[in-house]
């Protein structure tokens, strides 16, 4: 928007993202303007939001944030948002449920404390929805009509969802072989969905042609040209965590990796957390859930190497098969750095640890929450994570979305007539 000065020179006025102040180079540290950039200029290292955090007490932002809405924007003060923006059409995800699991833990012989933080409960059923909710302020702010991304699944239908919400028209890419469940979810919202041949990586690509071509112009990719401010909403999963857990930090977090954004930015958030002063300085250590036949990120922290050689993925966890991640090396970092680790689990374990996280707590989570709680199990088996100390799983989205993972095994314990006598031959009943 070009502003006029009292000395009559036009300027263009820094969009109103709230406390956001730049653009900063994860790799070198250079500062630019905010706006739809996610590459370095100097050196093609990936962008992210610096801030001017707030000042005075940490007891005055806690108050300030207890008295928000029940949704992420409570965390407004942290996160690159107008002042104003509950009072925006949105999408409204976030404080999702906080579930002590207790049952699990006598399962898994967890004695310091174990909580499943279920983001199945986001209005898309994903954790997805947190991240687009930012990208949509973003968008409007920088003038976007049209938001787009590139998805396995979960992001799409999440895309679709919020652009209705808020007035503006999506197109959304998907890989062509997805589950039933994800693709009708990104389609029933009204924008358009494309079914790309090919796989994740390959639909990565084709968005990456799209938006330096005049067909794409005008477009907001979330996860692309947006991205910077996209991934700031996976802290607001940080946040609510050490909230919901009386402002504390966790000792330990499994997390889901796709493109590793969401687990980077956990990170980000429970550092500031400890900048602020709103949580006790204390060690925490990260732990990466991935799907073997999409591991990349685990065969790089194995293997002790620093970057991740990409993989073909084949695995029934779609959401979280991304064969080239983005922020591997980041994640291998943050593992590394807090003492946390990075491991995989077979598909079979996958559906074991859905139907675990179902029988024991009532919590129905898609593959990718079968692979963080599978994983949670291999590393609590191994004693690599600490049956005593206190410890969040995420699960980041809906298994009705990914049915046919455990369809197979679950049907109808038996098909009777009507009749007493048919309940009682099927073995059924008290008597
Ligand atoms: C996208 C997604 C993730 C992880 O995403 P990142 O790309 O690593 O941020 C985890 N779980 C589900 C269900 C997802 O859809």
């Amino acid at each position: 928007m070009a502003v006029q000065t009292a000395a009559g020179n036009a300027t263009t006025a820094s969009p109103d993202l709230g406390p956001a102040a730049a653009l900063s180079c994860r790799e070198c540290g250079e500062r630019f303007e905010l706006g739809p950039l996610f590459a370095c200029a100097s050196c093609f290292g990936p962008l992210e939001v610096a801030y001017d955090l707030p000042t005075g007490s940490p007891e005055e932002l806690r108050k300030r944030i207890e008295a928000g809405p029940d949704n992420i924007w409570r965390y407004a003060p942290l996160l690159p948002v107008p002042a104003d923006v509950a009072e925006k059409p949105n999408i409204n995800p976030g404080f999702t449920k906080l579930v002590k699991a207790d049952n699990l833990a006598r399962e898994l012989g967890v004695t310091g404390g174990l909580y499943v933080k279920d983001d199945s409960g986001n209005p898309t059923h994903s954790f997805k929805d947190r991240v687009v909710a930012i990208a949509v302020e973003a968008a409007r702010a920088f003038g976007f009509t049209t938001l787009s991304c590139s998805s396995t699944g979960n992001l799409a239908g999440a895309v679709g969802a919020a652009a209705a919400r808020a007035g503006l028209r999506s197109c959304v890419f998907i890989p062509h072989d997805l589950e039933q469940g994800k693709v009708v979810m990104a389609a029933v919202y009204g924008g358009e969905l494309v079914g790309i041949e090919g796989n994740y990586d390959d639909v990565n690509r084709f968005c990456s042609e799209l938006i330096g071509d005049p067909l794409g112009e005008g477009w907001g990719f979330v996860n692309v040209n947006l991205r910077p401010y996209y991934g700031e909403g996976s802290k607001t999963l940080a946040y609510e965590i050490c909230e919901q857990l009386g402002w504390r930090l966790p000792d330990q977090i499994v997390i889901p990796i796709a493109s590793g954004s969401q687990l980077t930015k956990i990170d980000k958030g429970l550092q500031e957390l400890i900048k602020l002063g709103l949580v006790e300085d204390k060690p925490y250590k990260i732990f990466g859930a991935q799907a073997e036949g999409c591991s990349p990120v685990s065969a790089a922290f194995k293997a002790g190497h620093d970057v991740v050689r990409p993989q073909k993925p084949n695995t029934i966890a779609k959401s979280l098969a991304i064969g080239n991640p983005a922020d591997g090396p980041y994640v291998l970092d943050i593992a590394r750095r807090t003492g946390g680790a990075v491991e995989d689990v077979t598909d079979e374990q996958v559906v074991d640890a859905i139907k675990l996280l179902a029988r024991t707590e009532g919590i129905f989570g898609e593959t990718a929450g079968g692979v963080t709680l599978g994983v949670t199990k291999k590393l609590i088996e191994a004693g690599v994570i600490d049956r005593t100390l206190t410890t969040v799983v995420v699960n980041t989205g809906d298994g009705l979305k990914t049915l046919d993972a455990v369809s197979a095994t679950s049907q109808a314990t038996a098909t009777i007539k009507p009749s007493l006598d048919a309940f009682r031959a099927a073995g059924l009943g008290t008597a």
